[in-house]
């Protein structure tokens, strides 16, 4: 019996084959909870070394979407009269295995896809069982046609042939199709290369939704896309043929480059060769974010925007051409993948919207991804890693965590394995919440659990806090930051006693208090405690602030007597005046300790911005300045439970220089950050410490701050495998929340 990733990627195919090298008979089959295989020697070989033989047979090449968790032999008594090897049809009541991701085009495909005796020439949607489309188009488990929307594609004769021989690569590949019996483009691709090389918008169905298309060297139809997709500042993600193309833009070391070849496809964020390049695509930032096509759509656009080159050497070859590609979405909703919904919305933004026949079942956006130094650190989870669940330490019994409110994913756990859903969006538009409840149902009916428990923010007023209890099931409510910080627990199965330095925008505090920049002690995933925070600071206006960084640059004025400068200093701002009397009588101004809104106040004093245009700009652009960080002597001190930043600050009001004050901003708060761990790490005795929180984004701040507490023994652990914003959350909730029930009700795990 062989578990892992072992269904719908080829993997009795390829049993199949080892076998018949190695003249065995017998027979393999898919069972609810893997493969199951059976082997018989032929009688002149030492039996021993056959099946040694045999499973390094199946290791050594294995299919490469397939991987294996578990192999267990049991003997059996020969059967007479077995003649051949055979796959034999699967045993009902299945499964309780996965699918894959959705991964990019294969290179056997990819070379089919532009050979001109092949059967999938220049077909838009080829695809075999190494890749192709996935979760994206499954409705349900078993992972059969049937249960995908390619069910109402009756295979054609040449289909189904590929599709019933064992020694096919296609073989049970479930999207397999031609352009005789597939899906059909409802423009040819000659006439969307037309349209994008005249500087038209294109609206094009991708894997999993929308995409908006154009050439990124034409300024003005990457400025017409700014506004009519009502999107100013953003940055767009490109797109360019293969990564030496890319090198023209961006720098990259070979572990970038090898990321941005991987089958996931991701946007890896990168630094621009010249900060002067392309300059509507992320304006003020000194990164692009870049990726190379992943379906066949994509690189047939290339090959006719080439003007239909020969053979395949160009795919590998230098080229020009760089694409906008970005989510078709109405800002803050999520991504487009009705075709109705895509004429109704997308009809004033593009020039031209392009479908297909086939259904985008479930909605995965482009996952992104930044390095840090040489390891790269997820910023949005999606497509390519989805659905891919994440090992815990332990078994535990079958929670729901309903995420966070910002950048909600939510996380469903069966046994030991937790799956995180794909990024869903922050819950504040009917049609992000639509596409949480959609999300929600589909996950709890295709992984087939029923949970014993729901997992939720502390927020007594978020959405997911209602829902959570809604289902008449026992709810854990969790503080935002310690789900941070048992998120990271859970991944690198760290019991504990760990430090957590968890630095992000906001969370409800156990007291109701805006939390950001906090340091915990964790004796067990369970036993919690916060040490210390940074300095609370006022926020005036409460909750708008988060736009409107030029408020917390209000506030330290005030904090150093200085309000009067307050007009002076953001003339452009209508309310500025206001604000002075806001903040000497205290009114609407909550304090908070977020690390985030430090940044914002950095970044107003330092004249960046004082509005932003999306969330963490203000941040984003002071740490695009940095060029060698250098410190503020005594620009800190640790006050009690407290890190206090504000001598460093009122050295700030005074700079002129945006670039110097952004590289005294964060040398001087990775010194003090560094210094403060040092200290609890010496008083509590515990060297290892968390770094979790969406300010971990930042790339300066946490390579340095690695370096930095290594350098004074202290290890750092960060996430992997979920980004450290609030999209990671829904894991440690659910972790959190089954560590609960393993405490009080041992019994339990029996039904979980
Ligand atoms: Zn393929
Ligand atoms: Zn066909
Ligand atoms: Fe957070």
């Amino acid at each position: 019996m062989i578990k892992g990733v072992v269904q719908g990627v080829g993997f009795r195919p390829h049993v199949f084959r080892v076998a018949r090298d190695l003249a065995l008979t017998g027979f393999v089959k898919n069972t609810s909870s893997g493969v199951c295989i059976e082997i018989q020697r032929q009688a002149c070989i030492d039996t021993m070394d056959l099946y040694d033989r045999f499973i390094a047979s199946i290791k050594i090449s294995l299919p490469p979407l397939a991987s294996i968790t578990d192999i267990k032999m049991v003997p059996i008594t020969p059967l007479l009269h077995e003649l051949s090897f055979e796959i034999i049809a699967s045993e009902q009541g299945e499964t309780n295995t996965l699918i894959s991701p959705d991964v990019c085009i294969c290179s056997l495909c990819l070379s089919e896809l532009f050979d001109p005796c092949s059967h999938y020439y220049r077909y838009p949607f080829l695809n075999c069982t190494n890749c192709g489309p996935r979760l994206t188009i499954t409705h349900q488990l078993p992972y059969d046609r049937a249960h995908t929307s390619m069910a109402c594609f009756p295979l054609c004769h040449d289909c189904s042939l590929d599709y019933s021989d064992p020694m096919n690569r296609r073989y049970h590949a479930q999207p397999t199709a031609c352009m005789h019996c597939g899906p059909q483009l409802s423009s040819s691709i000659g006439e969307i290369a037309q349209w994008l090389s005249e500087g038209k918008i294109v609206a094009l169905k991708g894997l999993g939704g929308y995409q908006l298309i154009c050439n990124a060297q034409h300024e003005t139809t990457v400025m017409k896309l700014r506004t009519q997709k009502q999107r100013e500042a953003k940055p767009f993600a490109l797109m360019v043929l293969n990564t030496v193309s890319a090198a023209e833009w961006v720098e990259m070391s070979s572990h970038a480059e090898a990321f941005l070849n991987r089958q996931e496809r991701p946007i890896i964020v990168l630094k621009k060769k010249n900060r002067r390049l392309l300059p509507g695509i992320s304006p003020d930032l000194s990164s692009f974010g870049m990726m190379l096509p992943s379906t066949p759509l994509h690189y047939l656009l290339f090959h006719a925007l080439l003007a239909y080159p020969e053979g395949t050497r160009w795919i590998d070859e230098k080229q020009s051409i760089v694409l906008v590609v970005t989510s078709a979405n109405i800002a803050g909703e999520p991504l487009i993948i009705d075709d109705v919904r895509a004429i109704e919305a997308l009809s004033d933004i593009a020039d031209r919207i392009v479908s297909y026949d086939r259904a985008i079942v479930t909605r995965v956006d482009d996952t992104v991804i930044s390095m840090i130094d040489d390891t790269p650190m997820l910023i949005r989870r999606a497509r390519g890693y989805v659905p891919q669940p994440i090992r815990l330490p332990k078994k535990m019994p079958s929670i729901l965590a309903v995420g966070a409110h910002s950048k909600n994913t939510i996380c469903i756990t069966r046994g030991d394995e937790a799956f995180v859903s794909q990024h869903i969006g922050t819950l504040d538009n009917q049609e992000t919440i639509r596409f949480f409840h959609e999300t929600l149902d589909y996950w709890l009916s295709f992984l087939k659990v029923n949970p014993v428990g729901i997992a939720h923010d502390l927020h007594p007023d978020f959405y997911t806090t209602q829902i959570a209890h809604a289902y008449g099931l026992p709810t854990f409510a969790i503080q935002h930051h310690h789900a941070h910080l048992a998120a990271v627990m859970a991944e690198h199965h760290c019991q504990g006693p760990v430090l957590g330095l968890i630095l992000d925008g906001y969370g409800y505090g156990e007291n109701g208090e805006a939390w950001g920049g906090e340091l915990f002690l964790c004796t067990s995933t369970l036993g919690f405690q916060r040490l210390a925070s940074l300095m609370p600071l006022a926020q005036p206006g409460g909750e708008i602030a988060v736009r409107e960084p030029w408020r917390m640059g209000a506030a330290i004025l005030h904090q150093l007597g200085l309000s009067h400068d307050i007009p002076y200093r953001f003339k452009k701002v209508a309310q500025a005046p206001m604000i002075r009397q806001l903040l000497d009588k205290q009114i609407r101004c909550p304090v908070t300790s977020s690390c985030g809104r430090l940044f914002d106040a950095a970044s107003a004093l330092l004249g960046i911005d004082p509005f932003s245009q999306y969330e963490g700009q203000a941040a984003m652009k002071l740490e695009s300045l940095v060029t060698t960080l250098q410190s503020i002597p005594n620009g800190w001190e640790m006050k009690g439970d407290y890190l206090d930043f504000t001598r460093t600050m009122s050295v700030l009001v005074n700079i002129e220089d945006s670039v110097l004050g952004a590289n005294l901003f964060h040398g001087t708060l990775i010194e003090g950050l560094s210094a403060w761990v040092k200290q609890w790490a010496k008083e509590t005795g515990v060297s290892t410490v968390v770094l979790n929180g969406g300010c971990f984004l930042n790339q300066v701040l946490t390579s340095e701050l690695i370096k930095s507490l290594q350098n004074h023994g202290i290890k750092p652990i960060l996430p992997i495998q979920l980004p450290p914003n609030d999209g990671g959350l829904s894991l440690g909730q659910a972790w959190i929340a089954g560590s609960h029930f393993r405490a009080v009700s041992p019994t339990l795990m029996m039904r979980g």
